[in-house]
């Protein structure tokens, strides 16, 4: 592919695609930024399924339902192009709000049912049909035949599902892997907002989640969390939710089903942290 490229909007990304990759197969990795291990593992795995991987950058107004949130969101975006610029076969889309929610904007709004209610539908009223909506956009505006998101934010991934599902797009949703740091802790671009100390302190939060998986068939659900809230407020996070449901729709838990999943959030200080883990 000759030389880097990076788009500011969908029609020079969609002229290049057709003139360039007409009838490849385009992988598409939406992310909001501050890019790390994580993301690199989305985009070589879309590498390996795709011809062409467009990664957007754009950091969606519309999923923060706090202003502060919104305006301390890490944005590096030198550092994130130095990066992505050792990829052949993949180019960057960095659009402007209007570009991403035009006039004649293309979302007809989703139902989200229970899955906009509880866990992080419930603390962060909104977030989820903002998620929908530029989800829905990227995908609309470049056209992919892939497109890859992490279960570190699992509860995101079912809304994208679900999305995707209601609509006509004709887009395969693929989950990877979570990436962790060596002593566990899930990478997320928030993490550059931690101190030191904070970092190691954040790491309750897989060994709960750790410590639930192990507990779960043996103690039941309710003396389990019990034990786990106990054991997190060990530690100086600040506790939001800790909860087990269906990995899919979000509904309550099954004592005979592989599909449930512990989901946690919590405060390191003023930063907000999200991890799940698989009980299988
Ligand atoms: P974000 O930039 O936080 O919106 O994330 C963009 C994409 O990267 C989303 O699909 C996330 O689920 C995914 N992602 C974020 N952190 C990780 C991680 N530690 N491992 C795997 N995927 C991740």
């Amino acid at each position: 592919m000759a030389g880097f490229q990076t788009f500011h909007d969908f029609i020079g990304l969609q002229s290049f695609l057709k003139e360039k990759f007409h009838k490849q197969t385009i992988g598409l990795v939406p992310t909001m930024g501050a890019l790390h291990i994580g993301h690199i593992s989305l985009i070589e795995r879309a590498l390996e399924e795709n011809d062409i991987v467009v990664v957007t950058i754009f950091v969606n107004p519309k999923q923060f339902n706090n202003p502060n949130d919104l305006k301390n969101y890490p944005r590096v975006p030198e550092k994130d192009l130095a990066l992505l610029k050792v990829f052949d076969r993949v180019v960057v889309c960095m659009p402007s709000v209007d570009a991403v929610y035009p006039s004649n904007d293309p979302y007809k709004k989703v139902e989200l049912g229970l899955l906009d209610k509880v866990l992080e539908g419930e603390f962060r009223p909104g977030h989820f049909n903002g998620v929908a909506h530029v989800v829905h956009n990227l995908m609309y505006f470049s056209r992919p035949s892939k497109a890859y998101f992490g279960l570190k934010d699992i509860q995101q991934l079912s809304v994208i599902n679900h999305m995707v599902k209601s609509s006509s797009l004709t887009v395969d949703v693929v989950a990877c892997d979570t990436v962790r740091d060596k002593n566990g802790l899930a990478l997320s671009s928030r993490n550059l907002l931690l101190n030191k100390a904070q970092h190691h302190e954040a790491l309750i939060i897989h060994t709960t989640l750790t410590f639930v998986k192990s507990n779960i068939k043996s103690l039941g659900l309710q003396e389990t969390l019990r034990q786990a809230k106990e054991l997190f407020n060990k530690g100086t996070l600040n506790l939001e939710y800790i909860d087990v449901v269906d990995r899919e729709t979000f509904g309550p838990y099954k004592i005979d089903s592989t599909n449930n999943v512990c989901c946690i959030s919590a405060f390191c200080e003023n930063v907000r942290l999200i991890d799940n883990i698989l009980l299988g």
